[in-house]
């Protein structure tokens, strides 16, 4: 079998940035995904087609078909009064804001200053090249639920109440 849409893929995978240092892994067969369903970064998706099981890949992947790049105007000050008094606020922490067509995002806080806090809502890995050594590791059919859904289900999949 080969990876094409409506099947679900387990992959192992490290992924690195251009300095060598481990942003995230999987090794234990925990992740999967729903090929063709845009559940992956595309230019992950893009290299994953075609491949069989037990296949191992290494694909350099552009910030473009990565988390995108950085838009400057996604950095933003923000009062520091938006946020609880008694919350104590620090360069690093992540919040869920409302973007400006009212969709959910995360951002980022960046400075924080006597009265403003300036927030970055880029993804963490935007501008990032994203260098995958990936091994496939199991590839089987969707379910019709899982299509209908646009996403796995199981022990490593979605799970619902
Ligand atoms: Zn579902």
């Amino acid at each position: 079998m080969k990876i094409s849409e409506k099947h679900v893929v387990t992959i192992n995978y490290t992924l690195k940035d251009n300095d060598d240092n481990i942003l995230d892994k999987s090794d234990d067969g925990s992740f999967c995904y729903l090929h063709g369903a845009s559940n992956i970064i595309p230019g992950l998706e893009g290299a994953l087609a075609g491949k069989s099981s037990g296949d191992e890949i290494s694909v350099s992947i552009a910030p473009e078909e990565g988390y995108g790049i950085r838009d400057e105007a996604r950095i933003q000050d923000v009062p520091r009064d938006a946020f609880p008094p008694e919350q104590a606020i620090e360069p690093g922490m992540q919040f869920h804001a409302e973007g400006p067509e009212g969709q959910a995002v995360m951002v980022t806080v960046a400075t924080v200053g006597d009265d403003t806090v300036t927030v970055d809502g880029n993804h963490p890995l935007a501008g990032v090249t994203l260098n995958f050594d990936v091994t496939i590791a199991d590839i089987r059919e969707a379910s019709a639920e899982e299509l209908e859904h646009g996403h796995v289900h199981g022990p490593h999949g979605h799970h619902h109440d």
